[in-house]
């Protein structure tokens, strides 16, 4: 039960080397195997279980194995986070476990100027992390165009319930093609939660940690 012993790219096994990360988190071993056949997932952990290197390595992977020219406005990979705070933390990660992979990524989020985030997305990007809120606007203002999303990613979803931003995320469901993975994290899984993964995967695995 070894990183070395996992069909990852060798960029991925370059850095997990450098990183010192030698054995999967509980969460990895299980999910890692399950995302790279292209399934999707319904995962039930908390932060500081490994959970974001757990969605991260297999994106990459799936990135460098298929390297794309991105669309203007388009995203390969949509991640959806509650808080700024979390959405930097799951874009920090990225770029750390991509460090010697070709990719482009950023970040979109509420309270402060869009422009630098519009004129980010004009190229088109492979990952994109983002809260829902500031998402949509600029969704709405053709900024962002989420007809090409490949991989789509939801993390903390009891926290984005919360938080209130059930309609947003049903919204953003509703504008992504149908042929995509689909992932969702939640560190609690109570009925509501349940529903809507359901209306969001397709046939999923569920892993629990
Ligand atoms: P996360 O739950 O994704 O926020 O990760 C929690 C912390 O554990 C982060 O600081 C990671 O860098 C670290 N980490 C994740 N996976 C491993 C691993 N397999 N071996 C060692 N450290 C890890």
């Amino acid at each position: 039960n070894q990183f070395e012993a996992l069909p990852l790219a060798a960029p991925l096994q370059r850095v997990l080397r450098e990183l010192n990360y030698t054995t999967p988190s509980p969460i990895q071993a299980q999910a890692i195997p399950i995302l790279l056949e292209g399934r999707d997932l319904l995962g039930c952990a908390q932060t500081g279980t490994g959970k974001t290197a757990s969605f991260a390595l297999p994106i990459l992977h799936a990135i460098n194995e298929r390297p794309k020219q991105v669309k203007p406005r388009q995203c390969r990979t949509l991640v959806l986070a509650p808080t700024r705070e979390l959405a930097g933390q799951v874009g920090k990660s990225f770029s750390t476990y991509g460090a010697h992979i070709r990719f482009k990524q950023t970040l979109i989020y509420g309270g402060v100027g869009q422009n630098p985030q519009v004129s980010a997305m004009r190229g088109g990007v492979d990952v994109l992390v983002a809260t829902p809120g500031r998402l949509i606007d600029l969704i709405e203002q053709r900024a962002v165009d989420l007809s090409g999303v490949e991989f789509f990613v939801l993390d903390e979803v009891d926290r984005m319930l919360d938080m209130g931003f059930a309609r947003d995320v049903k919204k953003i469901v509703s504008l992504l093609p149908p042929y995509r993975q689909s992932l969702f994290f939640s560190a609690t899984l109570a009925p509501t939660i349940v529903e809507l993964a359901h209306t969001i995967l397709r046939n999923p695995s569920r892993v629990t940690i």
